[in-house]
């Protein structure tokens, strides 16, 4: 048992099951025992690696599309340019290294970075040396500026209840102890005002998953986009409408039970993006698949332009990540993009075709 299986035990046998988002936040984020407050997960040490860390190609192009929407908006200034959940810092480092060049981009921006781990803090630190950034605690301490944002895996990190139906009922997965030992366990059947329109898309025994906390950042970024304008680049792992049971462990790159090891392991679930549309009051395009978006941002010049300057095994690294970021069988198909905006348009690599 992990130290935070122990803990989690003890509580819940003294007050009752939790919910599957209270488990998660628990994991994630206890302050001495958490996922992400005791660890770097990324890597190929570590336990998942996510499409910043395959290849600079991600970032440049990400960084050149935000440029383009600061252009597009007649270069307001001064602009936040934030991400949410930024790892080890290495896509908005590529991010500023691609956008240098863009002439006045460089004096418009204020970087701003989301984290809620000390420890990953310390990595963006050292990773964006030399830059002039400011870290925040939640989405509501952004600036009050014109706002460029990107979160890349983020969303998937926030918690989510998982609901059974149940006739014209719901029953929530609870997670309780038998025996000693975390175990899945079903609430009462309820009628859920929230979920009533998944009525007429489920059936018996479906399992549909909810996020308030990702609806409220869509609201909140959402509602900065509609007052002060600006462009918002949700990428993540998920689908337009969430049915099934998608809550997942990863740990050392293999999935695992996620009651097996509370704390060791990282916790996602897909993300859905139907609902931050809806939970954004200001227009939202996508989501697109990644490997598309990637295409229209031009990916394949960009690479030629890279591989021209590599050799032997570097090259071949570099065609593998091309094909890992792009191809529908590796994550070009299940990672999704969503772009929330103003009234000047989406971003490149998000018009409506
Ligand atoms: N975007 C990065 C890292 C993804 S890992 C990349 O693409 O490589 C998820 C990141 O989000 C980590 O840095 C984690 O510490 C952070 N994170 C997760 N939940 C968070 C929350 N609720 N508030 C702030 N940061 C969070």
């Amino acid at each position: 048992m992990t130290p935070l299986a122990d803990i989690l035990v003890r509580q819940i046998a003294a007050t009752g099951p939790i919910s599957v988002a209270e488990y998660m936040a628990a994991c994630l984020f206890h302050p001495r025992h958490g996922y992400y407050t005791t660890r770097d997960p990324l890597g190929a040490a570590g336990d998942f690696v996510t499409a910043p860390e395959i290849s600079q190609m991600f970032g440049e192009l990400a960084g050149l599309a935000l440029a383009r929407s600061w252009l597009d908006r007649g270069r307001p200034a001064p602009v936040a340019l934030a991400e949410l959940g930024p790892g080890r810092g290495t896509l908005m480092a590529d991010i500023l290294r691609a956008t240098e060049r863009v002439p006045g981009f460089h004096a418009a921006i204020r970087p701003v970075l989301m984290e809620a781990s000390p420890l990953m803090r310390a990595r963006q630190r050292s990773a964006l040396a030399g830059y002039d950034v400011a870290w925040i605690d939640a989405v509501g301490d952004l600036p009050d500026l014109p706002l460029l944002l990107i979160a890349n895996e983020f969303l998937d990190a926030l918690p989510v209840r998982q609901f059974l139906r149940d006739g014209d009922a719901w029953r929530e997965r609870l997670v309780g102890v038998v025996e000693d030992r975390l175990a899945f366990a079903l609430g009462p059947a309820i009628p859920l005002p929230d979920l009533a329109p998944r009525l007429a898309d489920t059936r018996q025994g479906d399992m549909v998953e909810t996020s308030a906390a990702a609806a409220s950042v869509a609201e909140e970024i959402g509602r900065r986009i509609a007052d002060r304008g600006g462009v918002a680049l949700l990428i993540d792992y998920g689908s337009a409408g969430s049915l099934g049971d998608t809550f997942q462990a990863v740990r050392g790159h293999a999935k695992e039970d996620p009651l097996a090891h509370p704390g060791a392991a990282d916790l996602t679930a897909h993300v859905d993006f139907a609902a931050l549309a809806r939970a954004a009051p200001c227009p939202a395009a996508g989501p697109v698949a990644q490997g598309v978006w990637l295409e229209r941002l031009g990916i394949a010049e960009r690479a030629r332009a890279l591989a021209a300057r590599l050799e032997g095994t570097a090259r071949a690294h570099h065609v593998a990540a091309l094909r890992r970021l792009t191809h529908p069988d590796e994550m070009g198909q299940l990672f999704q993009v969503l772009a929330l905006h103003d009234a000047s348009g989406p971003p490149p690599g998000l018009e409506r075709t």
